[in-house]
């Protein structure tokens, strides 16, 4: 069951972040790197149980934000990864809270 919706995701190319406004108000954001190294795909959690660290490549892309229903989304990153699904919930507890009214700088 999914609590938190977003009412808006906005891809800040230039500082290389992921931001949702929530519907409960809430802004938060979180770096390219930081999702990607947060990638719970199959591929990635395999990685985390042998004991290998997820380590996003310098200057790694956010290149597409794709819907997965009214769940959450798939990220895909311009390291050929696309398999990502995040949902909403998660994305909440992975993104940091930015106060409204400041954009820009990543957390
Ligand atoms: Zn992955």
């Amino acid at each position: 069951m999914q609590t938190h919706r977003p009412l808006r995701i906005t891809v800040e190319s230039g500082s290389g972040s992921l931001r949702i406004d929530w519907a409960d108000g809430l802004r938060s954001q979180a770096g390219f790197a930081a999702l990607r190294e947060a990638c719970r795909c199959g591929r990635c959690r395999g990685s985390i149980a042998r004991g290998e660290a997820l380590r996003a490549a310098e200057g790694l892309a956010l290149t597409r934000v794709e819907p997965v229903g009214d769940y959450g989304v798939c990220l895909h990153f311009d390291d050929g990864h696309d398999k990502g699904i995040y949902p909403w919930d998660y994305l909440r507890e992975l993104l940091i809270p930015v106060p409204v009214g400041e954009t820009g700088a990543a957390a």
